[in-house]
């Protein structure tokens, strides 16, 4: 009700503090939302129907568009590409694992892929310093997490299963490798709290999206739902921590997993004919569960909404679309800009996952680098922008001294084995 009133509100505030500016090195804040798995296939009839009331605004308030995806739909592989700006050759993260041998017995181990493994700087190692400051909540391969100007909460966080020790996933932290999970260190103390453990989730919660009996929250179909719903709340949690304690952080990197999480469980549901093993009877039990996780992350989307102050931009991205049977073959995912410096309605041709990392940089006047296989969507951008602020290139942001300095081996954890079991679960891998 109030959404029209803030938002002239807003633009008066905009319009005066673009007016004022006198840093030509500073813009807004920038928003970088990732939403996995999030496809305009399922999105546009909600949106016509009132149901993202959040995303809904940003998009009439900027623009919006496809965002083709990469094959293989590999989720680590794409959101690293996201936050670098690169091919998967360029930044060394192609998969969930990487099969190594161990150097005494040979032994094949499969290992999960960890943030040092990554060969070029991420959007959390380049905005540092006079450039500004980062925090990436929940991003993927962000574990273990790497020293930066700002703050990193890895895409482990602990979800304690019953007994809590060795608990791991994206979206979880585990104990044994508390060091190793947020940047500052210090930072995962506060973090703890925070975490919701899947097998809290309660009978209340869950029926809020699907059909179920009390009897029912521990059956297998009803684990995907609670682990990706345990980890998106945590992760909400520690948003609004960090927006509360440090809110002048320039960009922002904030990911949350469910739709993905609950599209590969539910879907069968969704569109029963392509599924010919799906029990007819619990078809409108769980049909609308992805739906309303729809709706629930138009919620977080709100609780980030919030938070705005004038100067600041948002990007929500996916890394692919969703069909019957997966992403297999890499559907679009969803892009949508919104914000000070973005040009309301924009037309934008398809955005590839490489041109988010140059376009963030723009939005945060720093140059793009030629070493990067995407472009800055200048359509995005206002004139005034554009005017005030040329863009500059830089041939890269990574120097020898960074690049020696990484050790490219899998680093083990304590969780490695139940992700694994976790990633299979959900149908990730084979
Ligand atoms: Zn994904």
């Amino acid at each position: 009700m109030i959404r029209p009133l803030l938002s002239i509100a807003l633009g008066t505030l905009l319009l005066a503090s673009v007016g004022c500016r006198s840093d030509a090195t500073r813009s807004g804040r920038v928003f970088l939302i990732g939403l996995d798995g999030a496809t305009w296939d399922l999105l546009d009839p909600m949106l016509d129907a009132g149901k993202m009331p959040n995303l809904a605004g940003l998009i009439a308030e900027g623009t919006r568009a496809p965002l083709e995806s990469l094959v293989p739909t590999k989720s680590p592989a794409l959101w690293t590409t996201i936050a670098t700006g690169k091919s998967f050759e360029k930044h060394g993260i192609n998969d969930f694992t990487e099969v190594t041998f161990d150097d005494g017995t040979k032994n094949m181990r499969v290992m999960h892929m960890t943030s040092n493994m990554r060969t070029t700087k991420a959007l959390w190692n380049i905005v540092e310093g006079d450039r500004g400051r980062t925090a990436f909540v929940g991003w993927w391969v962000s574990y273990p997490a790497e020293p930066v100007d700002g703050y990193v909460v890895s895409s482990r966080v602990p979800l304690s299963q019953s007994g809590g020790k060795d608990a791991p996933t994206k979206g979880i932290l585990t104990a044994d490798g508390a060091g190793a999970q947020t940047w500052p260190r210090e930072l995962y103390d506060d973090i703890v709290p925070l975490i919701r453990p899947a097998e809290n989730v309660a009978y209340e919660e869950a029926a809020r999206f699907m059909d179920l009996t009390q009897d029912e929250l521990g059956r297998d179909i009803v684990e995907g739902f609670r682990w990706a719903y345990a980890a998106d709340e945590t992760y909400r949690k520690v948003a609004d921590l960090l927006l509360t304690r440090d809110p002048d952080i320039d960009l922002w990197g904030l990911y949350f997993n469910g739709i993905d999480v609950v599209s590969h469980r539910y879907w069968q549901y969704l569109e029963p004919s392509r599924y010919p093993n799906v029990n007819p009877a619990e078809i409108p039990r769980f049909r609308a569960v992805i739906e309303r996780y729809y709706e629930y992350t138009d919620e977080l989307l709100g609780d980030i909404l919030a938070r705005r102050r004038p100067g600041d931009t948002f990007l929500v991205v996916s890394d692919h679309g969703f069909h019957a049977h997966g992403h297999k073959d890499g559907p679009a995912g969803i892009f949508v800009a919104a914000g000070t410096n973005i040009e309301p309605g924009a037309e934008l041709p398809p955005v590839e996952l490489v041109d988010v990392t140059p376009t963030v940089l723009a939005l945060l006047n720093l140059p793009e680098a030629e070493d990067m296989d995407g472009r800055v969507l200048d359509e995005l951008l206002t004139p005034a922008w554009r005017d005030a602020y040329p863009r500059r290139r830089v041939p890269t942001y990574d120097t020898e001294e960074w690049l020696e300095a990484r050790d490219h081996t899998p680093i083990p954890s304590g969780a490695d084995e139940e992700l694994m079991e976790r990633l299979q679960a959900l149908g990730y891998m084979n």
